[in-house]
């Protein structure tokens, strides 16, 4: 495509920011516009696996994602009573080669300091949230609440689950409450007084689960979160604090190995966890959509930030490749729909590690080398 389209990718998040990095090495000029005044230190981590810290690396941020991050070595999936172990898969020098890349612990504002540098300084316009687009036979305009309007060729919508392109590409709806919420914390390991934990362990109960995992090299902070049945949500907000107690009651009967981890957790925020049906209309003239704001899904297989990652990969690769926005749309979405799918039906089945794993399918995908599928009606 003509280098000089003008593409505007609305979200900062971990597929608006690796789209960007991507487009602007391959010559595009594309700009970033992000809702929030700043990016903020919000209480939560976030796994990556090796089929996004490889595509990372591609944008110079894999050792700056080490430094903050944890390089896991393990990951145990336990029984919540018996607390026999399940499955477990160790990450070491000859994993990381099968792989490809590291899996990564880091904290979800420790990621974003490092994922701002993929773009070029001053590319991402804080502030402007999009409240509008207005397509023209030439151009597409974007309205934010700011009162800025912007003209662009191509839109790319990387605005989350509740995508304001989205919406107007397919009409308002909003996602959907899955019937569970998650309680997150964070505390130092010293709470820990010495016991040891294992650098990620999955507890599987019946109706719920808990991950528990450090989220730097020092091994100094420690994440958990504990997914448990809520009957409703009826908050606006998307997260709210909550006691302590919510937590260690949902998983009381659990193995006394979590319990001790339990025991030190304070400062407890719920979040509930929506999703959308599947549905594979991702883009329409000079819109497309990435990541969460097309096919949003319970975080239970810890990949739907990679595959906003893998997204954008391909996304930018179709973009760079081929001649027009008609035929890159179409390529994307022919070598996305058929992975993201099964993404889609592990994350709700929350089957991924329970047992013994066939893991490489996942782990050994390079979407920056991957075949690019051509719909046949290219
Ligand atoms: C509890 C929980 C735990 C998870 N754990 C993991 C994990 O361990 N590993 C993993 O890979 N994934 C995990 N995920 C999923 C992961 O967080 C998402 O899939 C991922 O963040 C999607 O990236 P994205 O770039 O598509 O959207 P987001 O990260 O949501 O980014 C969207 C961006 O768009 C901005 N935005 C929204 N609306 C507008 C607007 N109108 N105008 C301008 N900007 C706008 C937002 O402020 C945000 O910065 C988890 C999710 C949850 C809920």
């Amino acid at each position: 495509m003509n280098r000089n389209t003008r593409i505007a990718v609305v979200g900062a998040g971990l597929g608006g920011l690796t789209a960007a990095g991507f487009l602007q090495r391959a010559g595009f000029a594309a700009t970033v516009y992000e809702q929030a005044p700043t990016f903020s230190r919000i209480g939560a981590g976030i796994i990556l696996s090796a089929n996004a810290t490889k595509v990372l690396r591609r944008l110079g941020l894999e050792q700056a994602l080490i430094d903050v991050g944890i390089k896991a070595e393990c990951y145990v999936s336990r029984a919540w009573d018996s607390g026999a172990t399940q499955y477990e898969i160790y990450f070491d020098a000859a994993s990381e080669e099968r792989f490809g890349g590291p899996y990564l612990n880091v904290h979800r504002g420790d990621l974003h300091a490092v994922l701002e540098r993929a773009v070029v300084p001053g590319s991402i316009a804080f502030d402007h949230r999009l409240v509008d687009l207005q397509e023209t036979s030439d151009a597409i305009g974007l309205v934010f609440e700011n009162g800025t309007r912007v003209e662009a060729d191509l839109v790319i919508g990387a605005d989350g689950i509740r995508s304001k392109v989205r919406d107007v590409l397919l009409g308002p709806q909003p996602p959907r409450f899955v019937g569970m919420v998650a309680h997150r914390a964070i505390f130092p390991a010293e709470r820990l007084r010495g016991f040891k934990i294992p650098d990620c362990t999955k507890w599987w109960g019946p109706d719920r689960h808990l991950l528990v995992y450090f989220m730097t090299r020092r091994r100094d902070e420690v994440y958990v979160i504990g997914v448990a049945p809520a009957a409703s949500w009826d908050s606006d907000e998307a997260s709210l604090p909550c006691p302590r107690e919510k937590l260690v009651d949902a998983f009381a009967n659990f193995h006394d190995d979590l319990l001790r981890v339990l025991e030190v957790v304070q400062d407890v925020s719920v979040w509930p966890i929506y999703d959308r049906a599947r549905d594979d209309r991702w883009s329409r003239g000079r819109i497309v959509l990435i990541g969460d704001a097309c096919h949003p899904v319970p975080p239970f297989m810890a990949a739907g930030g990679a595959m906003a990652v893998e997204d954008a990969a391909i996304l930018s690769r179709c973009l760079a490749q081929l001649d027009t926005a008609a035929e890159a749309f179409r390529c994307y979405e022919a070598t996305r729909i058929p992975r993201v799918g099964d993404v889609q039906r592990i994350s709700l089945e929350n089957s991924w590690m329970r047992g013994p794993t066939e893991t490489d399918w996942f782990y050994c995908y390079d979407p920056c080398l991957a075949p690019l599928a051509r719909p046949t009606s290219l």
